[in-house]
């Protein structure tokens, strides 16, 4: 085990990262970034990007990750790739622990992301970016005119489901219970949306398509009271059963909410720990996009830049 002094130590390797550590080595900071088992984050399993700014036609997720990675390598980042598994932010400097290496840094920015939750389905896997959705504001748009599905009962469920009512022709949202845990005044809207039809009690058992082109063209629903089965004919499926922040390794050592995301104080990254920065969807289980993610990572940077000089 060898130990590394950073002035900065950025873990994780999305959007927030990647922005994060380009800031701190622009800002003279000497940024080491600590990426994580899973390089570049939800994007790489993701396949048209449309609403990310700066490009003229649809770009790839993975792609855009590699720019992201090649450009902080360009300004002089130290990518590492390992992961942190231990944490001590109770002195200066903090001491983040990987396999190999005790990184002792005068700050910390977090940037280590949430996971979509997935019904575990072998099908739903299959047709994961050929119809398959976790996220509606990123690809709703691909389902203009068309039927779509969404799964959930929360408030991202029934968001998703009123704003794919802009793109689809029909949205049917199916609930594994009998009421929705989603806010009153978001339900009301729901259930007045003509566009929109629930199904209550009931799971998705199989997501039909075809082969060649990769498509969904139905879904397979078993009401869980009665057993019965029924295929409702649609071309999305959006799973809004939660995610999963990747905060793990911080428990008992940053404050977190309820769900496990990290608490930072309104308006900036600041955790309740001062020196250490959390940014993208870690912190952030409202917005949840790339650009957003990317946002955070600039404002941690200079947050962290202020938090040095004084
Ligand atoms: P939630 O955890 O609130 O809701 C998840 C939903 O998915 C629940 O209805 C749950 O059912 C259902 N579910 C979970 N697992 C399964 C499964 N395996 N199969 C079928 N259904 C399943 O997640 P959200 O993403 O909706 O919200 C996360 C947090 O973010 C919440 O605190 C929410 O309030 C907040 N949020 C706030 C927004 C806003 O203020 N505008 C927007 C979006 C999110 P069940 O109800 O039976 O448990």
């Amino acid at each position: 085990m060898s130990d590394k002094k950073c002035k900065v130590l950025i873990i994780g390797s999305g959007p927030a990262g990647y922005t994060a550590s380009i800031y701190a080595a622009r800002a003279g900071l000497g940024p080491v970034q600590v990426t994580g088992m899973e390089l570049g984050g939800q994007l790489m399993s993701t396949t048209d990007v449309e609403n990310y700014p700066g490009f003229e036609e649809v770009v790839q997720g993975p792609w855009l990750m590699e720019q992201m990675k090649k450009q902080a390598e360009n300004v002089g980042v130290e990518i590492i790739y390992e992961m942190i598994t231990q944490v001590d932010f109770s002195k200066k400097p903090f001491r983040c622990t990987s396999e190999t290496t005790t990184y002792l840094a005068d700050a910390v920015i977090i940037s280590t992301g949430a996971k979509a939750r997935w019904l575990g389905l072998e099908t739903e896997k299959k047709f994961q970016g050929f119809g398959v959705s976790a996220c509606a504001t990123c690809d709703g748009f691909f389902f203009k005119g068309k039927e779509v599905l969404i799964v959930g009962g929360g408030n991202t469920a029934v968001e998703e489901a009123l704003y794919m009512t802009n793109h689809a022709s029909k949205v049917t949202i199916v609930h594994r219970r009998d009421s929705f845990r989603a806010e009153k005044i978001l339900q009301e809207k729901l259930f007045n949306h003509p566009k929109i039809t629930v199904i209550w009690d009931s799971v998705v058992d199989e997501i039909l398509g075809t082969e060649n082109p990769k498509s969904v063209n139905a879904v397979k629903l078993r009401n869980i009271k009665t057993n019965g089965v029924q295929e409702v004919p649609v071309e999305g499926v959006f799973v809004a059963i939660g995610h999963d922040p990747a905060t793990g390794v911080f428990k008992g050592h940053i404050d977190l909410d309820e769900e496990g995301y990290m608490k930072v104080a309104a308006g900036t990254t600041r955790t309740n720990v001062e020196g250490v920065f959390a940014a993208g969807d870690v912190q952030d289980k409202i917005y949840r996009q790339a650009i957003t993610a990317a946002g955070q990572g600039c404002m941690a940077a200079l947050d962290v830049e202020k938090y040095l000089q004084e």
